[in-house]
Parts: structure tokens; C-alpha cells; sequence
């Protein structure tokens, strides 16, 4: 009898704990675009739309010294046409590569954490793990829905050292494939462009 007060109390809270938190949010500042001064209206690649509910697409953000230096929206149409550019090998390394961070574990354990704070999403390198702060170059990777950034193992961050691993598991027809579609896209300053042309820019 004494018991009762307390396991009511225990069925609350686990009451409590299944409440629905929905895993999305406004695009935060964060993930803004530095050219557009605001939220990315389009596809960098096909000037698609991309604001309306129901318009998936990746955002990358490459920042050096605090600066952007890159940056795009891909809607998922221009993606799977990028990658089907790329040689399936060079896929296959880079996705086997990405499933030892066990990306999507990690987003659940942030979910239950941090809920939908972004901060402590981006504030480490999903692979070496340090602190993103005090990184010279850094890159930010989010996946959105219309005006909303929605929290599926993205967002993440990654530093600029990682590159070069990554690098190392593409092929010479993607890594020339890959520094194309940046030259394509992106005027960079030459002075910009090694670190950016190394950058981790598929995921
Ligand atoms: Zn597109």
C-alpha cells in the first residue's frame, strides 16, 4: 500500500520520457548561408526551391579560422546524381569508412542528451573526436526539410586534418570528379583552394 505513491510517480515519469520531441527545428543561424544572409532559398547545383515542407537537401558549411569559405545546399536529386558519377568503389570505401563512427547510435545517444540543441551536435569531429574549437578549418554538414534542420545523425562536424584519411579511400577518377564539381561550383581564391579541393565534400 505504501508503495502506491511512488510507483504512480514511476509510471508518470516513464509517461513522461515517451512524449513525443519532434527531431526538428528552424534552420539555425549556424547553418545559414553567408551569401544568401539567411536560410538557403535553392539548390546550389540546380536552383531548385528549397524552402517549401517536403524539399530534403544536405547543407555543407566549410569554415577556416572562424571565416565561411564554402559553402552549398544539395538537394537529394543533384546528390544521388553526383554519386552516381563517382566510381562505386570509392562509395563503397567511403561508406564503410563512415559506419565504424556508428553515426546514427550517436545521433540517438545526442538525442536523448541534448535533444535538439545543435551545439553539442557540432562541437567535437564525429572522427578524431576533438573539440571543433580551436580547429583551423572545420566543416559543419546538416540535413534539412524545407525551413527545418532535422536531426538524423546529422548535424555533424568534421576538422579539416580528417581530409586526408578520407582522401585516401577515393579513387583518382573521383578525387578529380570531386575537384571539378568544386571548381564548377565555387570560385575560390587559389589560396583557399587546397584546403577546401582536400575537404571531405561527399557524405
Ligand atoms: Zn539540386
Amino acid at each position: 500500500m505504501s508503495d502506491e505513491p511512488g510507483n504512480q510517480k514511476d509510471d508518470y515519469n516513464e509517461m513522461q520520457e515517451f512524449d513525443f520531441v519532434p527531431n526538428f527545428i528552424p534552420l539555425p543561424v549556424v547553418f545559414h548561408s553567408f551569401t544568401e544572409e539567411g536560410p538557403f532559398t535553392k539548390c546550389t547545383i540546380c536552383n531548385e526551391l528549397l524552402l517549401e515542407d517536403g524539399n530534403p537537401y544536405l547543407i555543407h558549411k566549410a569554415f577556416h579560422r572562424g571565416e565561411v569559405i564554402f559553402e552549398y545546399a544539395m538537394c537529394l536529386l543533384c546528390r544521388s546524381k553526383m554519386q552516381e558519377e563517382l566510381s562505386a568503389e570509392s562509395l563503397e570505401r567511403i561508406n564503410s569508412y563512415m559506419d565504424q563512427y556508428h553515426i546514427e547510435k550517436r545521433g540517438e545517444s545526442l538525442m536523448k542528451d541534448h535533444g535538439t540543441d545543435v551545439g553539442p551536435w557540432i562541437s567535437h569531429c564525429l572522427i578524431s573526436g576533438k573539440p571543433i574549437e580551436g580547429e583551423d578549418e572545420y566543416h559543419y554538414y546538416a540535413f534539412c526539410d524545407g525551413s527545418d534542420l532535422v536531426f538524423n545523425g546529422l548535424p555533424m562536424a568534421l576538422a579539416g586534418g580528417v581530409d586526408e584519411e578520407l582522401n585516401e579511400l577515393l579513387s583518382k577518377q573521383t578525387r578529380d570528379r570531386l575537384d571539378g564539381f568544386v571548381d564548377e561550383q565555387f570560385g575560390l581564391p587559389p589560396e583557399l583552394r587546397k584546403p577546401i579541393k582536400g575537404g571531405p565534400i561527399l557524405i
